[in-house]
């Protein structure tokens, strides 16, 4: 299958192959027919699928068709984005995929001012991408009318769940002509996101391309027991006795983010932070540095990471267990991205076995310990699951099957051995590198 193939009008397939994509991804093969037909999708697809170029190409086809012959610009359609990182980067697309054709796309968030970003509408936008916060103010000011839209794309729902932003998606759909094409991307389908699709979507195309539990497949994944004050000397460790010439490191706090950030400079690794404390500029500066390889670790939030897309990022580590064991599989899924393998490590301490426990329910198999002395520890001893992550009653150090010992360990995934907690075996004493 080629992009001919999927009835793509030439000025698009010439500037995919200038992209130097030679044919569709799954998403795109499924997604794109129905989407020039004109139907409602719900698309269930992980990171890195190739989703963004799914809905934008045949956006781009659609509009292309049907541009009045008018010079008055009005906003025929919106993409909305939980995060500016990932607006900027369907934006980015956007201006690939469209520049062969003569229309216009522009991109508002927080986080900047403002003037900019009113002049670009003033000239008149096709599409609008867009986060929702920064959209409503501007609505409010009159500067954006949605009441032209012809195609609205609500990207990552989940995640604008997670992050409170329902209401105010609610209330930018209030301000939208109810006939419209509507595309939902989620890449899980909790209960409540089903509730809004079902709200939303008129007889949708349902899509699903990942279950919910399925990281992408090319990640290999390892996790390492270690006690909290070690995962510093855990991290130089790692980054020093394996092949990680780039890496995305996860923290669950902005706080966080800073501190290993710190360690790793002091240790002359460089190292810089993406998350919400920091301003627009300096986090586009640590992504473009990152990108082009200046920077060599780049440590984020949760929030602050969906949307970064960064070629053939080869490894993530979780320096934190996440709370919620989707946002594992978002995490990872930054890697192993458009058919290339990527490795997923993860640190996990005595008072994170309950998130690790989720993420083995989710993923329906145990990831591979890895033992690298003298950082490690056996199976962490367990203590009280921290108070935000909720729901008690659980059994704590049971999920520590499929071993591999012996560092750099690749063997198979395992059954669980069902171990029962043992008592730790490494002092928690500082070692030097
Ligand atoms: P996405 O899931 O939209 O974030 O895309 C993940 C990555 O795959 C991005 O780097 C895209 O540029 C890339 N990509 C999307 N479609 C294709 C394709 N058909 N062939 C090769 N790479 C692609």
């Amino acid at each position: 299958m080629n992009f001919e193939q999927l009835n793509l009008i030439e000025p698009l397939v010439s500037a995919l192959l200038k992209k130097g994509y030679t044919e569709p991804t799954p998403i795109q093969e499924k997604a794109i027919p129905y989407i020039l037909e004109g139907r409602d999708i719900f698309g269930c697809a992980q990171t890195g699928t190739g989703k963004t170029a799914a809905f934008a190409l045949p956006i781009l086809q659609k509009l292309a068709a049907t541009k009045p012959a008018t010079d008055r610009v009005l906003i025929r359609s919106l993409i909305l984005a939980p995060t500016r990182e990932l607006a900027l980067q369907i934006s980015d697309n956007f201006v690939a995929y469209g520049k062969n054709l003569r229309l216009r796309h522009t991109c508002v968030y927080g986080g900047a001012s403002q003037g900019r970003q009113v002049d670009a509408l003033r000239k008149g936008v096709d599409t609008l991408i867009a986060t929702p916060g920064r959209l409503l103010d501007l609505m409010q000011q009159g500067f954006i009318k949605l009441n032209n839209v012809e195609i609205f794309v609500l990207d990552e729902a989940d995640r604008m769940l997670d992050m409170g932003f329902i209401p105010d998606i609610n209330r930018i759909i209030a301000k939208m002509p109810a006939k419209r094409q509507t595309l939902l991307f989620s890449a899980t389908a909790p209960a409540e996101i089903m509730q809004i699709a079902n709200s939303l979507l008129h007889d949708p195309v349902s899509l699903n391309l990942s279950p919910t539990s399925a990281p992408p497949s090319l990640v290999k994944q390892t996790v390492y027991y270690v006690n909290k004050e070690n995962k510093r000397s855990l991290l130089q460790h790692v980054l020093d006795n394996n092949d990680i010439e780039h890496a995305l490191v996860f923290t669950r706090t902005k706080r966080g983010a800073d501190k290993v950030v710190i360690e790793l400079n002091k240790s002359g690794i460089k190292a810089d932070a993406i998350h919400g404390n920091k301003s627009q500029g300096a986090r586009e500066k640590a992504l473009r540095g990152f990108k082009n390889r200046h920077i060599r670790i780049l440590v984020a939030t949760d929030v602050a990471s969906r949307g970064i897309d960064v070629d053939k990022l080869t490894h993530v580590i979780n320096y934190e267990i996440p709370e919620q064991a989707e946002t594992y599989v978002h995490r990872i899924g930054r890697t192993g991205r458009a058919g290339l393998s990527g490795h997923a490590l993860s640190f996990c301490a005595s008072d994170e076995m309950a998130y690790l426990k989720d993420i083995h329910k989710l993923l329906k198999k145990n990831i591979d310990v890895v033992s690298v002395s003298p950082y490690t520890i056996d199976v962490p001893v367990a203590s009280a699951r921290p108070a935000q992550g909720g729901g008690g009653g659980r059994s704590y150090g049971s999920g520590g099957g499929g071993r591999s010992w012996g560092s750099g360990s690749r063997g198979g995934n395992s059954g669980g051995s069902g171990r029962a907690p043992r008592k730790r075996t490494f002092t928690s004493e500082r070692r030097g590198r």
